[in-house]
């Protein structure tokens, strides 16, 4: 199936494609048979420098920030309709780069897709001033609450859902008059490549938004220390995430960091049995795990737990990996030779603490499976015999690993303790038949987002983000808005007067 993949210079700065004045260039990998797929600029902090120089000309100079909000919604609008005319081709590079299968690529462009169309109408609520009356405001004044764009905006993601992520920033900052600039991950850079393209086709100014393809460590400490950066918007690991919110503190930066998660999936024993092997099972091994709010904790009602662990072993092993762009393939592989050996170092840390390997937990065997032997292909695994001190079940693996830890029949309490015994608080998962119970325990979760009976939906409507150490904001719906935001109090005095504070001669 070929596809013509993003061709360089791939940095976007001041309206100009560009390479790095370093000639520097880095390779990005088809995860599936480990090619180069290409290589994109690698930018430098003069690259940095330049991008956040022509965002801020761009933001304080032009009319972009002015415009009403109903301008640049119709922009939102049709970068909707270019989302699903570029679809195929978007979808093919974001497999060929994630590993991630066709039909998952495909779910993420058409969720963009409603992304955009929600903040092309979401944003148009903010031309509406909000008119304070009473209290402490005089007849005489009009007080009114306005909103303005935050400024320069950097937007930095990661590679497990690089489409995805991006325009989950990328709507509601364009759509509020911000200026971005974008810094994807350096391992899957291809489809945010594409979809800067895109914008243009789509009639953003060319200034409105900046490319920069770089490592983390090239670019991110001027983007995230520069003056004249007002917000850094970051997806991506808890170290990384602490490192940014430190380096924007000196700055005051607005900062709002997604981090991962360790998510629960509590399993009560009055579920249908094979309903719920299907559903731990989707919750856990969908993109071969490497999903933020993937329910890799099983916290099972101990009468169920054997059965369901056996339906769950026997169902990981039948899950069929292969190259994503092949239609047969249920998941695909791991992004990265060196995600695949952290994985590896997970299932040694499990086998150390005294975990019990049921399923997977190696590579396929390349005598049985010729055709993975090349990719970063890893077997899902399941866990047992975990307990809650052990760092196998406190740990982010961000692969495709279930823990499992059982509680007494009927004992919620524990059930609750379990499913909130971690430092993130991201996501999570209440299976039961009843359904006063999964109330129950869902409102008890200390997660910022709880799928009953199900696992892993999301929609535009609703606001996405973590408690504890999976984060400090929310993206989609209003707040996702809110984020890019600045709000201002106008007090206009109809009848000015002598305030009578100080009274010196002449009063
Ligand atoms: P990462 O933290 O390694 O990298 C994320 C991004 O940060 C990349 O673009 C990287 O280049 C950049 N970066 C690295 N160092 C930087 C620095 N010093 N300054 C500025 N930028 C820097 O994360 P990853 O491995 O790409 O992604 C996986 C993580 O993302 C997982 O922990 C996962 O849970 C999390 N994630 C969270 C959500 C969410 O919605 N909360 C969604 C997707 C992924």
């Amino acid at each position: 199936m070929s596809v013509s993949l993003p061709s360089r210079p791939t940095l976007l700065i001041d309206g100009k494609w560009i390479s790095a004045a370093s000639g520097d260039t880095r390779p990005t990998y088809n995860p599936a048979d480990a090619t180069v797929l290409t290589n994109v600029d690698e930018a430098g902090p003069a690259e940095a420098e330049a991008a956040i120089a022509s965002a801020r000309r761009f933001f304080d100079t032009s009319d972009w920030r002015t415009q009403s909000h109903a301008t640049r919604c119709a922009l939102l609008e049709r970068m909707a309709e270019l989302l699903q005319k570029h679809k195929p081709t978007l979808a093919k590079i974001e497999t060929l780069d994630t590993g991630k299968t066709l039909g998952e690529s495909e779910i993420d462009i058409d969720d963009v897709t409603n992304v955009f169309k929600f903040y092309a109408k979401e944003a148009l609520k903010l031309d509406h001033e909000k008119r304070i009356t009473g209290g402490s405001v005089p007849d005489s004044v009009v007080s009114r609450i306005i909103h303005e764009p935050v400024g320069v905006c950097v937007l930095i993601t990661p590679w497990n859902y690089p489409i995805l992520q991006l325009c989950w920033k990328l709507a509601p900052a364009l759509a509020t008059g911000n200026a971005v600039i974008i810094k994807p991950s350096e391992v899957t850079p291809l489809s945010s490549i594409y979809l800067v393209h895109m914008l243009l086709e789509a009639g953003f100014p060319p200034q409105s938004v900046q490319l920069l393809t770089a490592g983390g460590a090239s670019v991110g400490p001027t983007l995230t220390t520069n003056t004249d950066v007002d917000l850094v918007s970051f997806t991506g690991g808890l170290a990384t995430g602490r490192r940014i919110i430190q380096a924007t503190a000196e700055t005051v930066k607005r900062c709002t960091v997604e981090l991962g998660g360790k998510n629960p999936n509590v399993v009560f024993a009055d579920c249908d049995l094979e309903w719920a092997i299907d559903n731990v099972v989707t919750a856990v091994f969908v993109h071969s795990g490497q999903v933020c709010s993937s329910g890799a904790r099983l916290i099972v009602e101990q009468s169920i737990a054997d059965k369901l662990v056996a339906g769950v072993v026997e169902r990981a092993k039948q899950i069929r990996m292969g190259n994503g762009l092949d239609p047969t393939s249920e998941t695909g592989p791991l992004v990265s030779a060196e995600h695949r050996a952290k994985i590896e170092s997970f299932i040694e840390l499990a086998r150390s603490e005294g975990a019990k390997i049921l399923c997977g937990g190696t590579r396929p065997d390349p005598k049985e499976f010729p055709e993975l032997a090349q990719g970063y292909y890893f077997l899902p695994t399941v866990i047992d015999g975990c307990n809650r001190d052990m760092r196998i079940v406190q740990e982010e693996t961000f692969g495709p690993i279930l823990t499992v830890e059982r509680f007494k029949d009927g004992d919620e309490e524990t059930a609750v303790r379990l499913a909130n015994d971690t430092k993130y608080g991201l996501a999570g998962g209440v299976q039961s038949g009843n359904k006063e119970r999964a109330e129950r325990i869902a409102r008890q979760l200390r997660h910022g987002t709880v799928w009953v009976n199900t696992y892993g939906a999301y929609t535009a409507e609703a606001e996405w983000g973590g408690y504890g150490m999976s984060g400090n904001g929310r993206e989609l719906g209003s707040k996702g808005l809110d984020e890019y935001v600045e709000t201002k109090h106008l007090w206009v005095e109809d009848k000015p007067a002598l305030m009578h504070w100080f009274k010196g001669a002449r009063m």
